[in-house]
């Protein structure tokens, strides 16, 4: 009986671990991730500033950046994770998608918003600080979690309104 019983927690075990396949990320599941963000950045933007924004035609490629293959790439905790190619006909925003992955729901939000900037706001990278305050998302590594989420009205008006650098937009 004893064996009986284990024989049946074996099959199951068994049955079990083939019905649930590895989900390997395809370009297409990408897409669609990066596609709910795009949306959240053209309500963002409408909100902000009344004016609604096309994200249309922006492509979205997954890769694996190498540290420096671009001048205005993105880190997180020293990782490149995403740059934009800006085109009036085509531009490409690039991901690092293996950090992609591990990203939790605002650090993908601050990460397509920031890349956006680049894209469609015509915004540079924008270091300034006010102590350890980081006053842009528009800074050339993500800003901590932390700081995004009691601050996000404050960055989405520096985004689309008023950049902290003077020269930007
Ligand atoms: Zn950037």
């Amino acid at each position: 009986m004893r064996v009986l019983a284990l024989l049946a927690l074996v099959v199951t075990v068994l049955l079990v671990g083939c019905s649930t396949p590895k989900t390997t990320p395809t370009t297409e599941m990408i897409h669609g991730d990066f596609q709910e963000y795009m949306k959240r950045f053209q309500v963002a933007h409408y909100r902000t500033t009344g004016k609604k924004i096309n994200t249309a035609g922006i492509v979205v490629k997954p890769r694996n950046i190498k540290p420096n293959e671009h001048n205005q790439v993105l880190r997180y905790k020293s990782q490149a994770i995403g740059y934009c190619i800006p085109s009036s006909i085509l531009p490409v925003v690039y991901i690092d998608i293996s950090t992609w992955n591990r990203l939790d729901d605002l650090l993908r939000e601050e990460l397509v918003f920031h890349e956006l900037g680049h894209c469609l706001l015509d915004r540079d990278h924008c270091d300034e600080h006010d102590k350890f305050l980081p006053l842009s998302m528009m800074r050339s590594g993500l800003v901590p979690m932390k700081y995004y989420l009691l601050n996000r009205e404050l960055y989405l008006y520096e985004l689309f309104v008023e950049p902290a650098c003077e020269d930007k937009l």
